[in-house]
């Protein structure tokens, strides 16, 4: 059996992972399919990580992957599907069937990109319509591309795009950002930045590829590529009725990971918490791998 399964493998999955180890438990780490660590894999430059000027997303990621390996840390390829609480710990399901046994779990699944849910959203994924700047903005050279949102990813992605693409429009709903003032002046300086606010996409055209979206107002605007970054919504699936959520759909943790089910810890991006960021899912890791074996030293052992 084991002391702690960790779920996830990003930056709090790594981190709760290394104090695991380091505390002398019998730790594993499941992962649904390796794509490099969690969502910094697709982040382009991270200047904000103490101790790091300057590295890219993906380079953070896998040097944080080879600490954990070189401490010993096992990874497993599944994904956990159901959880279900025992008095000695949990059976944790996975989608090939397997059970494993655990004494805590500490729930590390991050979150996934939200979708517009207009049409031609779907019908063009992949055909001009992507959640990632950083891994699609160089198919973008010379053209022009629309971001939509207002926080920090879309601030980012429109900045980073002016570097690629002839002109962006950065479309949102409100005449307020919730992203960063600094980068929204940056933005503003940009001869190739149109910020266009009150605004909501109504559609997104094309025939093979991308042509256009139209908002809601009728303004119809001519481009070749739509960034969506309106946002994440955290992977609770499998947990959603073992634990508490909050009215956000996160799992309502406070700073030691502890959620409403005993021996199960949350930590990263999916639990409540308002800023999320690398530095505070690696510091949710490393608390929660403490408060777990707090949990096992008291109770479980
Ligand atoms: P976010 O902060 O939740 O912002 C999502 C944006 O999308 C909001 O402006 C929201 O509008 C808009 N939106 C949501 N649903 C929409 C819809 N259906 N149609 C149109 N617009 C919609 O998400 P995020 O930008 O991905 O950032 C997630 C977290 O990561 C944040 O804490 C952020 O600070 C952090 N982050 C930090 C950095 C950095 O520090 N450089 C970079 C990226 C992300 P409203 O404002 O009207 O709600």
């Amino acid at each position: 059996m084991l002391d702690i399964l960790i779920i996830g493998s990003g930056p709090a999955g790594l981190s709760a992972a290394i104090y695991g180890k380091r505390a002398n438990l019998n730790v594993l780490v499941a992962e649904k399919e390796y794509l490099g660590t969690g969502q910094i894999a697709e982040s382009g430059l991270v200047d904000n990580y103490l101790g790091i000027a300057e590295i890219t997303g993906y380079e953070l990621g896998e040097k944080f992957r080879e600490h954990a390996e070189k401490l010993g840390v096992e990874f497993y390829e599944g994904e956990a599907r159901q959880f279900e609480p025992q008095t000695d710990g949990w059976k944790v399901h996975f989608d090939n069937g397997t059970v494993l046994e655990t004494k805590t779990v500490i729930y590390c699944a991050g979150a996934a990109h939200r979708h517009l849910d207009v049409p031609g959203e779907t019908e063009y994924s992949g055909k001009g319509v992507s959640y990632c700047a950083l891994c699609d903005g160089a198919f973008y050279k010379d053209k022009v591309t629309a971001v939509i949102g207002g926080g920090n990813t879309a601030l980012d992605d429109a900045l980073y795009l002016s570097e690629i693409c002839k002109k962006v429009y950065l479309i949102h709903r409100r005449s307020e950002f919730r992203g960063s003032a600094k980068t929204l002046e940056n933005i503003r300086k940009r001869d190739n930045i149109e910020v266009i606010t009150d605004a909501q996409v109504a559609s997104i055209s094309g025939e093979q590829k991308v042509n256009g979206i139209i908002l809601k107002d009728g303004q119809k605007i001519a481009v070749d590529g739509v960034f969506v970054a309106v946002g994440m919504i955290p992977q609770t699936k499998g947990v959603e009725g073992v634990v508490s959520l909050d009215e956000s759909g996160y799992i309502a943790a406070d700073e030691t990971g502890k959620t409403s089910a005993a021996g199960l810890f949350a930590a990263g991006d999916v639990r409540t918490k308002k800023f999320r960021q690398v530095v505070t899912a690696v510091s949710d890791g490393a608390n929660a791998a403490v408060a777990a074996a707090e949990y096992l030293s008291h109770f479980a052992k």
